[in-house]
């Protein structure tokens, strides 16, 4: 099974995606860790993409579908795959569609995790890190089982400094003007599958497969 992950920044995407390979086996395909990941190894691509990295310009669609193909043709031992972060553009929808008709495979679903604005820009109020072992919490959709201490390490938690709602409010408001379109283009395929992301990250998943397994 073959999904993409949709929703505005802060929605839950990465919670989601992560459940999804744990669960379903399926290989998450990060585009941020795709091009870290790339650099660091430092493979053609990867020396491609860190050219436009260091001269601050965003990386060209084409190099990333490239990364990504090369990582859905390593997925030998997954059941699919779960792409987060692409595609953000319409054009980057149909270089997908493209690149996964050329090695025989195709989309079974774009999930989108459907929260308003407001909700997430609440959520952002309420994630904490551990200062000791960095897992991450939040109040609202993934609470510490016990006040406000790390369940791994029981120190006390911290809020997360990177937070800056304006950067977020920017983010999303990015997203409803490049990545809405990408909505529509997966709703037109009756690709696009919406779920409710206003809950506890558990149930969120739970949403995801009842989608899944219509
Ligand atoms: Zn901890």
């Amino acid at each position: 099974m073959n999904v993409v992950l949709l929703g505005i920044p802060g929605s839950g995407k990465g919670t989601q995606a992560n459940f999804l390979k744990k669960r379903l086996k399926l290989k998450a395909i990060l585009t941020g860790d795709l091009l870290r990941e790339a650099v660091e190894k430092g493979t053609k691509l990867g020396e491609d993409a860190k050219e436009f990295m260091e001269k601050g310009d965003l990386v060209p669609d084409q190099i990333i579908l490239d990364l990504i193909e090369e990582k859905i043709k390593e997925q030998k031992n997954f059941s699919g795959f779960v792409l987060d972060g692409f595609p953000r553009t319409l054009t980057q929808a149909e270089g997908l569609d493209l690149l996964l008709e050329r090695t025989g495979k195709s989309l079974d679903y774009a999930i989108k995790l459907n929260l308003p604005k407001e909700r997430v820009l609440k959520r952002l109020e309420g994630r904490l890190v551990c200062p000791f072992c960095e897992a991450f919490y939040n109040l609202e959709t993934n609470p510490p089982k016990k006040d406000l201490l790390c369940d791994f390490c029981t120190k006390k938690l911290i809020r997360r400094s990177d937070d800056k709602k304006d950067l977020i409010a920017t983010r999303i408001q990015v997203y409803q003007k490049k990545t809405e379109p990408v909505e529509d283009y997966y709703q037109k395929q009756g690709k696009l599958k919406i779920v409710d992301g206003d809950a506890k990250a558990d149930l969120v998943f739970e949403r995801i497969l009842a989608v899944l397994k219509k």
